[in-house]
C-alpha cells in the first residue's frame, strides 16, 4: 500500500464510488472490508493514520463481555464470546489469550466470582480458551505480587483475548484494499504526511453541482428526492408498490433517478392526512419552487393536480 500511487490512482479515477468510509479506525476499517466483500466499489480516507484515534488507545481486549454478565445479558455475552472464538480460530497471529486474577477480600466473594465465570466459561462452550479456576492465597500472591495482602484470602483466574490493535487495523486495511471487485477498486488512504493529510471535509454525494447547469439540477433533484423519500418514512408510509411515486422503493441509483419527485394520490393523501397540510395552498407554493429551479417536468405535474384539484 504506497499512499503517494494511490492517491494517484483516486485522481485519475473518474468512475463514483458506491461507499466513501470516512476514517480509518476499527469501525471504518471493518465498515470497507465488510463493503468491499459484497462487491462495492469503496473508498477509505483517513486523515492522520490507521488506528491513530481511538482505536489505538482501549484496552485492547476482544472480551467476551464478561462486565455484560453482570447486567444479565445472556445473549450479549454468547455473541460475543462466540466473536471471540472466531477470531482467536481465524487470526491465532492478532489475539492471544490473556489470564486475568480478581482477588477476594471477603467470604461470598468466592462463590460469587467462582459461579459468574464458570457460566462465562460454559457460555463459551467449545470456543473456551481455558476454564476459569480458584486460586489460593499464595498462588493469588504469585500472580500479582504487588497485590494488597492485608485480609486477602485468594482469588478466581479467568481467561480472555487481547489483541495486537496496530497490527488488526492494518490486516483490516489490507483486506479491504485487496478484496473483490477488481484489480484498482477499492481504495485505503492512511499515514498521512503533516505536510499532505487526506482529511474530509465535504462529500458530493449526489454529483457535482459545479460541473453545469444540468448537473446542479440532477444533484439538486437527487437531494430532494431522498429528503423527501426520507421524510414519507418518518410519517411512517411504507415503500409504495402501486403507483410511480417518490416513495418507491429502489436498489439502484439508476432507478432511484427514475422515480419521481412528487407523491401518488395515496401517499399524498397520508402525508396531508398525518400534517394537516392542505394540498392545494401546498400545491400553489411548490409551482413557484419549481419554476425557480426550472423544474419544468414538476412543475407541469403540480399545475395538472392543481387544475384536477379545482374541479
Ligand atoms: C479507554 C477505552 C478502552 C476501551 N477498551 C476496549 C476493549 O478492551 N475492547 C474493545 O473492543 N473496545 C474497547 N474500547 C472501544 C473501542 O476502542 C472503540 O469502540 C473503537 O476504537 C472505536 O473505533 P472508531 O473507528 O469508531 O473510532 P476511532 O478509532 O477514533 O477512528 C476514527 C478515525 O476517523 C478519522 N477521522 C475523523 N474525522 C475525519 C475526517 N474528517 N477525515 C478523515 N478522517 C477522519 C480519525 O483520524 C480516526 O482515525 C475502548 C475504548 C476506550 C476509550
Ligand atoms: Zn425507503
Ligand atoms: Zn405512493
Amino acid at each position: 500500500m504506497n499512499r503517494e500511487r494511490l492517491i494517484d490512482r483516486l485522481d485519475a479515477s473518474s468512475e463514483p464510488w458506491d461507499i466513501v468510509v470516512v476514517g480509518g479506525g476499527a469501525t471504518g476499517l471493518g465498515a470497507a472490508v465488510d463493503a468491499a466483500a459484497r462487491g462495492y466499489r469503496t473508498l477509505l480516507l483517513e486523515q492522520s493514520d490507521f488506528a491513530k484515534a481511538t482505536s489505538s488507545r482501549s484496552t485492547k481486549l476482544v472480551h467476551g463481555g464478561v462486565r455484560y454478565l453482570e447486567q444479565l445479558n445472556f445473549s450479549l455475552v454468547s455473541e460475543a464470546l462466540r466473536e471471540r472464538g472466531l477470531l482467536y480460530e481465524n487470526a491465532p497471529h492478532l489475539v492471544s489469550n490473556l489470564g486475568f486474577v480478581v482477588p477476594r477480600f471477603k467470604w461470598w466473594e468466592g462463590p460469587f466470582y467462582g459461579v459468574g465465570l464458570k457460566l462465562y466459561d460454559a457460555l463459551a462452550g467449545s470456543e473456551n480458551l481455558t476454564p476459569s479456576r480458584g486460586l489460593d492465597r499464595e498462588a493469588t500472591i504469585a500472580a500479582i505480587p504487588n497485590v494488597e495482602q492485608d485480609g486477602l484470602q485468594g482469588g478466581v483466574m479467568y481467561h480472555d483475548a487481547q489483541f495486537d490493535d496496530a497490527r488488526m487495523a492494518m490486516t483490516l486495511a489490507l483486506t479491504a484494499a485487496d478484496l473483490w471487485p477488481g484489480k484498482g477498486w477499492n481504495f485505503v488512504f492512511g499515514q498521512a504526511s503533516l505536510r499532505d493529510r487526506v482529511g474530509v471535509w465535504s462529500l458530493y454525494r449526489n454529483g457535482d453541482p459545479d460541473k453545469d447547469k444540468a448537473s446542479y439540477q440532477l444533484c439538486l433533484k437527487r437531494t430532494i428526492k431522498t429528503a423527501v423519500h426520507e421524510t414519507g418514512h418518518m410519517f411512517s408510509i411504507l415503500h409504495c408498490t402501486a403507483w410511480e411515486c417518490c416513495m418507491n422503493g429502489s436498489n439502484t441509483r439508476e432507478e432511484s433517478d427514475r422515480h419521481p419527485l412528487w407523491f401518488c394520490p395515496e401517499c399524498n393523501a397520508k402525508v396531508c392526512w398525518a400534517t394537516r397540510v392542505d394540498p392545494v395552498p401546498r400545491y400553489r407554493k411548490t409551482v413557484e419552487v419549481c419554476k425557480k429551479l426550472g423544474f419544468e417536468e414538476e412543475r407541469a405535474f403540480y399545475e395538472k393536480s392543481l387544475a384536477r384539484l379545482a374541479e
